[in-house]
């Protein structure tokens, strides 16, 4: 008995999730932005769709529900900060709620900073965590509505997980955010040895993700806002550390840009 996790890569570089609890047979798929990606791989398998679970509004995350719910009468859960903006869904989730695939338990994490509504959901039995577009490997999702503040704090909310959580981020920007990291963070070997990883995965075209908090911690930027080296590099010696986060994401912003 287990929570099968199967990753579906979908558009340019986004990972849609499904979950299975192998002994009850009940599946759910996280942040379905295409339907036909998750329509071909349940009929692949033969599994019906009972739950989906939406991180935030974006249509990338959200593209899929209307011709799911059609195909599959799946039920549709999703943050209530997005009730005016997202459409079709049957449970509105606060901070402190819960969400269940078969017997496994997701708690849900209200994490603002992308959005203003982001949730993640969080299966402590598997100490697995679905991100959505907050955390990514070596970076954080870009401040579309949320200030610096919001998204350090949403940030510091994860750090207080087991560092042995894994994290299912919903794209696969890891190259392109290991490259701004070592502009600000240059002599982290941690950071260096990844990119060797990272570097040689994609060129077999092969993910990168999930991710675990343990290696964030040591190679993300946007989680080391305390670091004296990250510090001397953007010349914030004696900050705070949320003064220090909004300049590191201010250089991403900047020179590096994610699509989404
Ligand atoms: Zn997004």
């Amino acid at each position: 008995m287990s929570l099968e996790i199967h990753q579906l890569p979908a558009f340019d570089d986004n990972y849609l999730y499904i979950l299975r609890d192998t002994q009850s047979g009940e599946t759910a798929a996280v942040d379905p932005g295409d339907a036909s990606v998750i329509l071909k791989f349940l009929k692949n398998h033969r599994w019906p769709l009972h739950k989906i679970f939406i991180t935030h509004h974006h249509f990338d995350h959200t593209g899929g529900i209307a011709a799911l719910k059609q195909k599959t009468k799946a039920q549709v859960f999703a943050p209530k900060y997005d009730e005016h903006r997202i459409s079709q869904v049957d449970h509105w989730l606060e901070e402190g709620l819960e969400v269940t695939v078969g017997s496994y338990k997701a708690q849900v994490l209200f994490l603002p900073g992308h959005t203003l509504g982001h949730i993640a959901y969080y299966f402590a039995s598997e100490k697995a965590l679905f991100s959505g577009d907050v955390l990514f490997a070596m970076g954080c999702g870009r401040l579309f509505e949320g200030s610096p503040a919001q998204m350090y704090q949403s940030l510091e909310k994860i750090k207080t997980l087991p560092p042995e959580t894994k994290i299912y981020c919903a794209h696969e920007y890891t190259l392109a955010n290991g490259r701004f990291a070592l502009s600000v963070d240059p002599n982290n070997s941690d950071l260096l040895q990844r990119m060797d990883i990272v570097e040689n995965l994609r060129q077999k075209n092969q993910p990168t993700l999930p991710t675990d908090l343990q290696l964030e911690l040591k190679t993300n930027p946007f989680l080391r806002c305390h670091s004296p080296d990250i510090r001397k590099t953007v010349g914030l010696t004696t900050s705070p550390e949320p003064q220090v986060f909004a300049e590191i994401r201010k250089r991403k912003d900047q020179n590096y840009t994610d699509p989404i």
